[in-house]
C-alpha cells in the first residue's frame, strides 16, 4: 500500500472550554494513492467537519485540538504534518496539493466573474509565470476536462446550469493537479442521471491524472458505486472500514449495516429497508461507552460502558469498533 494521506487521533471540536462540544473524535484513517475513499454517515456524523479539518478551512468556532494528519506527496518529496503548515505554506499548498469542492459550493462561484476569469484567477495565483494566453488555453482545457465546451469560457455563472456550474467547481479543484481531491456532496443538488454522468467523468479523470478522492454523499448507492472504499462515521467517529463491496456484501457494524440497507437496492434483488430507528446522537451529551448502542438492535453488555476501538477485523481487509467483533469483548483486554 502507498499511503497519500494518514490520519491520526483527529480530534475537532466547536467552541472552546465549556461549551465546546466534540465533532470530530479520534479518527485514524489513511487514503491510499489512486483511491477514492468514500466517507458515509448520517447527517451531523462530521463528516465535512473531517474534510475542512484535513484541508485547514475550518470556520470558526471549529478548533482541531489533537491529532496528525501526515501528507506523504510521493515522487521523493518529504511528507509533512497538514497541522504544523503555516498560513504562507498552506496558501501553496490548497489548489495544489490537496483541493476541496465543499457541499453547496456550486452556488460559491463569484456571479459578476465570468468562467474563464475565475478559473485563470485560480491558475494565475499558484502559477505566477504563466502568461494570460496560458492562462487561457489552461482554462478551456479544464473546462474540456469536464466535459464543458470552451465557448462556454465567457459565460457568467447564472448562465449555466446548475450541473455545469458543479463541474466548474470540479475544474477549478482540479486545476493544478493536486494529488488530493475531497468532494463533499458534490452533486446532491443535481438530479440522479447528471450526478452519475459528473462521477463517472471523475473516475475517468482519476486513471487519466491518478489523484486521489475522498467523496462524500448521503447517497448510498454512488458511494457503493464509485468509492473502492468506504468508511462510516457515526457520532464523529468511524465506526466501520471496508471494501466497497465488502462492506455492501457484509458490513459488520451493526450501524453500516443499518444504513446500507436503508436504501433500495440498485441491482439484483429488492433488500428490505429496515432504516436506523432512533435519531443520530446530540454532541452535547453523547451516549456513554459506544453511542450507537441506545439505538442498536444487537447491544449488549460492554456497550453502554465501554468505547469499542476501531480495530482491524480478524478476517479480510477491513477494521470495526464494535464489541460484537473485538476478540476482548468479555472484558479481559484493556482496547
Ligand atoms: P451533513 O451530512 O448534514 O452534511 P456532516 O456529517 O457533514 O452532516 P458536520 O457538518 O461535520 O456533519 O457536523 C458535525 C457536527 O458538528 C454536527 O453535530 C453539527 O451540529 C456540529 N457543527 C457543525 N458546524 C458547527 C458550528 N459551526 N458550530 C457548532 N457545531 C457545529
Ligand atoms: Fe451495537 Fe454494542 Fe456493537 Fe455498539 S458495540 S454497535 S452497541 S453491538
Ligand atoms: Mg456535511
Amino acid at each position: 500500500t502507498d499511503p497519500v494521506l494518514e490520519i491520526r487521533g483527529l480530534d475537532v471540536d466547536y467552541g472552546l472550554g465549556d461549551s465546546a462540544v466534540r465533532a470530530v473524535r479520534d479518527i485514524n484513517l489513511t487514503l491510499h494513492r489512486g483511491e477514492i475513499l468514500g466517507l458515509a454517515g448520517e447527517s451531523g456524523s462530521g463528516k465535512s467537519t473531517l474534510a475542512y479539518a484535513v484541508t485547514r478551512l475550518l470556520p470558526p468556532p471549529g478548533v482541531i485540538t489533537g491529532g496528525e494528519v501526515r501528507y506523504r506527496p510521493g515522487n521523493g518529496r518529504p511528507a509533512v504534518d497538514i497541522l504544523d503548515l503555516g498560513p504562507e505554506e498552506l496558501r501553496a499548498f490548497r489548489w495544489q496539493e490537496i483541493s476541496l469542492v465543499f457541499q453547496g459550493a456550486m452556488n460559491s462561484l463569484n456571479p459578476v466573474h465570468t468562467v474563464r476569469s475565475q478559473l485563470t484567477d485560480v491558475i494565475a495565483a499558484h502559477r505566477p509565470g504563466a502568461s494570460r494566453a496560458a492562462r487561457n488555453d489552461r482554462a478551456a482545457e479544464l473546462l474540456s476536462l469536464v466535459g464543458i465546451s470552451a465557448d462556454r469560457l465567457g459565460s457568467y455563472p447564472h448562465q449555466l446550469s446548475g450541473g455545469m456550474r458543479q463541474r466548474v467547481m470540479i475544474a477549478m479543484a482540479l486545476a493544478l493537479e493536486p494529488e488530493i481531491v475531497l468532494l463533499d456532496e458534490p452533486t446532491t443538488a443535481l438530479d440522479v442521471v447528471m450526478q452519475r454522468q459528473i462521477l463517472r467523468q471523475l473516475v475517468r479523470l482519476r486513471e487519466e491524472l491518478g489523484f486521489s478522492v475522498v467523496f462524500i454523499t448521503h447517497d448510498i448507492s454512488l458511494l457503493l458505486e464509485f468509492s473502492d472504499r468506504v468508511a462510516v462515521m457515526y457520532g464523529g467517529r468511524i465506526v466501520e472500514e471496508a471494501g466497497a463491496k465488502e462492506i455492501y456484501r457484509d458490513a459488520r457494524h451493526p450501524y453500516s449495516h443499518g444504513l446500507l440497507h436503508s436504501f433500495p437496492a440498485l441491482h439484483g434483488p429488492r433488500r428490505e429497508l429496515t432504516g436506523i430507528p432512533g435519531s443520530p446522537p446530540d454532541l452535547k451529551s453523547m451516549p456513554s461507552g459506544c453511542a450507537f448502542h441506545p439505538r442498536c438492535p444487537k447491544a449488549f453488555d460492554p456497550c453502554a460502558t465501554r468505547v469499542p476501538a476501531l480495530a482491524p477485523a480478524p478476517a479480510g481487509d477491513r477494521s470495526v469498533a464494535c464489541w460484537l467483533h473485538t476478540e476482548h469483548e468479555h472484558g479481559s483486554g484493556d482496547s
